[in-house]
């Protein structure tokens, strides 16, 4: 007898077990493991998404033929336990996993089953572009390895946006044109949301119940579950927001954290939308002359060049990427990261939405929230474990690479070439956070100033050794050595005392 097992981030129609399998002979067995729930204190959106999303799976299979052993169980192996009592399978077929810890979990697994038992782990394709060897091979020795020319390769391999051996518009990047700030009272097309049906109502009681002192709201759960509303949220996408996702693809606004983002990575890396048919749906749209080349092309490029490519140096540099610390930063991560009360404006705009929803969109994770982490020296283990916990879309494999590696520097320069780090400036410049706040963006060392601004040039003093020579910081670090000595120490001491007014919770509201 043979066993498919499906786990609750591989619930993707096209699975290749799927494919192979014996309507009459096999059964998919699904583990609801709360063992599982409990590796962090996840957000209870993310236990609804995944729970509601194998249920209705598990339900989809069942209308489609299959015979399903749905079990909920204190963990997978009690789940199993049960499930080979029962069924006494001589072949356990598996998608490849990607979490490492997933993986070493099966794979203890595995050295304990009796030989009769054959485990047979099959591809994980339609969820990436590349399988793990395949991505492996474009990522030769041990890096730095550049993204853009990931980008451009897989692009031209794939032949998307492609005229023959070019790229369309004869530019492989407009991001140039994508970094428009927003203004306030902008505003932008509303996302497709999905009212929970009586099986997410079920879920949402019981997460209330057993997960009550999780973080995050759960009253608004609003995300899609099934295929069906991942392809409704996608079309919409495409129809209504593609067209201006390039322009203000750096922007934020308050009040709105989704703008013209997709908002469809909680979909595609559970399995329900696949990338390549989101890619291909996007380039249509630009060839029906819907969407322009810059928004197209900047969609396409978050999904070939970043998902796919932060994909790949989870893959290579696991297990010991967990522990990078470059910068050696070891401040707690404050507690109102929990709350989102906090007198910075930038900060509660990029908190609140992620308590709401698990959710904020791409830049203000990066030039907020890394940012702040980056200047007041958080542990990046801490961090990493915090967004984890909190985003809707979070797996080990992208967690990592975008905290540890894109945002924090602490891989040393993997995956980028400096730190993303800016003072008051960027921020200012971007949103309409500073209008809000009471701490003033132009201002340094005044009472009243932006924490970001001492802390940014105290970053760059604090780790001159480390970072003087790379040559996209020169410029900024001989505007630092040409300041003269008594600014130097104001900014310096208006850094520490910022970092002990954290530690005394002053930015708390
Ligand atoms: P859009 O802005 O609409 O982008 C389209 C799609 O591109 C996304 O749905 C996603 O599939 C893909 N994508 C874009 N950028 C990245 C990237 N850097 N890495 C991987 N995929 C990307 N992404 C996650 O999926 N899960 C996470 O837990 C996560 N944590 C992040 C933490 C930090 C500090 C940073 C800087 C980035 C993180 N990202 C993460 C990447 C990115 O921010 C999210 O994929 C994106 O914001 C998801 O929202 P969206 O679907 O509206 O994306």
């Amino acid at each position: 007898m043979v066993t498919r097992w499906i786990f609750g981030n591989q619930l993707c129609k096209d699975l290749p077990i799927l494919k192979d399998a014996d309507k009459d002979e096999d059964v998919i067995l699904m583990v609801e493991a709360e063992s599982r729930a409990l590796w962090e204190s996840y957000h209870k959106q993310k236990l609804t998404l995944i729970f509601s999303g194998m249920r209705h799976f598990a339900k989809e299979l069942e209308e489609k033929g299959f015979t399903v052993d749905y079990r909920k169980a204190d963990s997978f192996r009690e789940g199993w336990k049960e499930h080979k009592k029962a069924f006494n399978p001589n072949h356990v077929h598996i998608t490849q996993v990607t979490d490492d810890r997933m993986r070493r979990a099966l794979e203890k697994w595995e050295d304990e089953l009796p030989e009769k038992i054959e485990v047979h782990y099959e591809s994980e394709k339609p969820m990436f572009l590349l399988s793990k060897d395949e991505v492996k091979e474009r990522l030769p020795g041990d890096g730095p390895w550049q993204a853009d020319s990931f980008y451009r390769n897989l692009r031209k391999d794939l032949g998307v946006l492609m005229d023959g051996d070019d790229p369309i518009g004869g530019k492989w990047s407009f991001d140039q044109e994508n970094r428009k700030p927003a203004k306030s009272g902008m505003d932008f097309p509303k996302k497709r949301t999905f009212r929970p049906d009586e099986i997410t109502q079920q879920v949402m009681d019981e997460v209330n119940e057993n997960y009550g002192d999780n973080p995050g709201e759960l009253d608004s759960f609003e995300w899609p579950v099934t295929r069906k509303e991942a392809l409704k949220a996608l079309n919409q996408f495409i129809s209504d927001r593609l067209p201006t996702f390039g322009t203000y693809q750096d922007a934020m606004l308050i009040g709105n954290a989704d703008m013209s983002h997709s908002l469809l990575s909680s979909a595609i890396n559970m399995g329900l939308l696949q990338p390549m048919e989101v890619i291909e749906k996007a380039e249509q749209a630009y060839h029906d002359g819907e969407a322009p080349l810059n928004a197209v092309e900047g969609f396409i490029r978050q999904i070939i060049g970043w998902r796919e490519y932060m994909r790949g140096i989870y893959v290579k540099k696991m297990p010991d990427y967990k522990q990078v610390n470059e910068l050696n930063h070891d401040t707690d991560l404050p507690s109102f990261f929990y709350t989102g009360k906090t007198k910075m404006k930038c900060m509660e705009q990029s908190i609140q939405p992620v308590i709401e929803k698990g959710y904020s969109h791409h830049i203000q994770r990066l030039m907020v929230l890394g940012n702040f982490a980056n200047l007041f020296g958080i542990s990046p283990q801490q961090t990493a474990d915090w967004f984890n916990e909190m985003y809707i879309d979070a797996y080990d494999w992208v967690v990592l690479p975008n905290v540890l590696g894109m945002a924090l520097f602490a891989d040393g320069g993997l995956l980028s070439t400096k730190p993303y780090v800016s003072s008051a400036n960027y921020i200012h410049k971007m949103s309409d956070y500073c209008n809000e706040c009471p701490f003033h963006p132009k201002h340094k060392t005044e009472e009243d100033a932006c924490p970001f601004n001492a802390l940014y040039w105290d970053f760059l003093d604090r780790h001159e050794d480390r970072l003087g020579d790379n040559p996209r910081m020169k410029l900024i670090y001989s505007q630092w050595s040409k300041k003269d000595q008594d600014d130097k120490q104001a900014i310096k001491k208006k850094a520490s005392s910022l970092k002990q007014q954290l530690t005394k919770g002053s930015f708390h509201e």
